[in-house]
């Protein structure tokens, strides 16, 4: 049995999508990294299918959003049944205009996203190290010292940090001894990917609500090309196949299966981890949170805390460590509302008793078909579903506010003369934002720190977004502002750098 100690700046264990999205992120800082995971290589089942509006936002930071928009595709919207009929549709095409550059819903299944973020990491020079797993870990105020298996053979590796990217089961976790709390639903969920056709609207996410269970298609890349999500039936036994559903899914009267691709049954668990950080070892993605599929925010989730991350990690390794204390008070409340949040809907869903089922039946096709016409309340339910509201109010990084925009919000999009402010992201560097005229002072302070500073043009775009004209704007690597004040404040901003800014 060999044991040689390797060393490396960032050790993640787990290549799903968010150990992925850090590895390239952190690849593009220029840090040096070792991505470990026991499978032979990246997932082919399609498991996650939804890519919010704020993930495509982090593609587009890494220059991936295009090539993920050539490979997904759009939905249109909701197509509610029940008992077989039609009974709502609410078309959310554009829902998130003049908000982001990706106002509609994008259909991007997690084998597809693994894809495509492996092609980037392998672009730049980075790897993946396939059919080897993290076993044990230690760690001191130095770093962290940890096992790796791969093939029976034992390697020992010292690295500056450790992230935890291996999935509901976390090794990560179970070595820190950090509990994921919280519960698992008595009922079985299925999944499979089929071939379909009949009357489902065929650009639309087609729920059909009945009595005593629920059904959902998601139109996926290519023609009848489905997802479903379904309940299994009570009373069957643990092993099931695609034709113990089937009656159920023929009962509904809405698609006729022709061909399955794809079929898998879980259980669906609500629970966060106690903590993100124990010294220099982070929980990110499912090994930090796990809830229902309702809405598809698991996998985006996962991908936001890489992007809230990655930076924070790379100006440790510069000599600045003090934001990274903010990673687990940035992410854990959004996960815990997250879970709450997705515990009551889906609770709702699968509730069994009378009322709940006249509500699933009745009262909310109705709703739903009245509520959602006004283009306000598509917009806000665009603005709930894609995580542009994720926001860091209580974090030490967000001090200020200018306008309608606060520390930790993120900074909204504003179309410029070419492109939008959105293309000086892309640096996935600290840097200030001016719509309107910066003062000499603050021109002068940004060049003392070598700190990019972007002016645009103060018009009707940026008001509506809430800017404030001529303050300044702060703008945090992941695109959230840190600091923010209607006048430039020399002294505020040197006390902020000072802690926050790279070395
Ligand atoms: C059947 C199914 C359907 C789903 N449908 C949806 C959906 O519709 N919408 C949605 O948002 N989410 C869905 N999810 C959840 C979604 O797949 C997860 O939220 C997402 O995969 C989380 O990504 P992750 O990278 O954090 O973890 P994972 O994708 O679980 O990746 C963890 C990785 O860590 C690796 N690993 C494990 N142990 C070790 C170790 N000891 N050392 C190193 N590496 C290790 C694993 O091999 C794996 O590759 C579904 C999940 C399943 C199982």
């Amino acid at each position: 049995m060999g044991r040689t100690v390797e060393e490396t700046e960032v050790l993640i264990a787990g290549a799903g999508p968010t150990g992925l999205l850090l590895a390239l992120w952190l690849t593009r800082l220029g840090v040096r990294v070792r991505t470990v995971d026991p499978k032979p290589g990246p997932t082919t089942e399609t498991r996650a299918i939804a890519v919010q509006a704020r993930t495509l936002e982090f593609y587009d930071q890494l220059g991936l959003g295009e090539d993920a928009l050539a490979r997904g595709r759009h939905a249109a919207g909701l197509s509610l049944w029940a008992r077989g009929h039609a009974r709502a549709g609410v078309d959310l095409r554009g829902a998130g205009a003049r908000l982001t550059p990706h106002p509609d819903i994008f259909i991007l299944t997690q084998d597809q996203n693994e894809a495509l973020l492996l092609a980037h990491l392998t672009a730049l020079g980075g790897a993946v190290e396939w059919q080897t797993a993290l076993t044990d870990l230690t760690q001191d105020a130095g770093g962290v010292t940890a096992t790796l298996e791969r093939a029976g053979k034992t390697e020992v590796v010292r690295a500056a940090y450790l992230a935890g990217c291996d999935g509901a089961g976390s090794t990560v976790r179970h070595g820190l001894g950090v509990p994921l709390s919280g519960g698992t639903y008595p009922q079985r969920f299925y999944v499979a990917d089929v071939s379909a056709s009949g009357p489902l609207s065929e650009d639309r996410v087609n729920v059909s609500l009945d009595d005593d269970q629920f059904l959902a298609f998601f139109p996926m890349p290519g023609k009848h090309h489905w997802r479903v999500v379904g309940q299994v039936p009570a009373g069957v036994g643990e092993a099931i196949t695609f034709g113990t559903v089937r009656p159920q899914i023929d009962s509904q009267r809405i698609a006729q299966v022709t061909a399955v691709h794809w079929f898998s049954s879980y259980r669906v668990h609500h629970r966060v981890a106690d903590q993100f950080q124990v010294g220099r070892t982070f929980l990110l993605g499912d090994a930090a949170h796990v809830h229902s599929p309702v809405g598809g925010q698991g996998m985006n989730t996962g991908l936001g805390d890489a992007a809230n991350l990655a930076w924070k990690l790379a100006q440790a390794l510069g000599g600045r460590p003090a934001a990274l204390a903010t990673y687990g008070p940035e992410r854990r409340p959004f996960a815990a509302s997250l879970v709450n949040t997705t515990d009551r809907i889906f609770g709702g869903v699968v509730d069994p008793s009378p009322l709940a089922r006249a509500v699933r039946t009745r009262v909310i096709p109705a709703a739903l078909g009245v509520l959602t016409r006004p283009a306000a309340v598509r917009r806000l339910a665009f603005l709930r579903l894609s995580q542009l509201l994720i926001h860091y109010p209580h974090s030490p990084l967000s001090v200020g506010r200018a306008g309608r925009v606060r520390g930790g919000d993120r900074l909204p999009w504003v179309l410029a003369e070419r492109g939008s402010n959105f293309d000086a992201l892309q640096s996935l560097r600290w840097q200030m934002h001016v719509y309107g005229t910066p003062s000499p002072e603050l021109l002068a302070w940004c060049a003392a720190r070598e700190l990019p500073l972007h002016a645009f043009a103060f018009g009707t775009a940026a008001g509506r977004a809430g800017l404030l004209q001529d303050a300044p704007y702060l703008v945090r690597p992941d695109g959230h502002v840190g600091l923010t004040t209607p006048r430039f404040k020399p002294r505020e901003a040197d006390a902020y750098a000072s802690r926050w800014l790279p070395a």
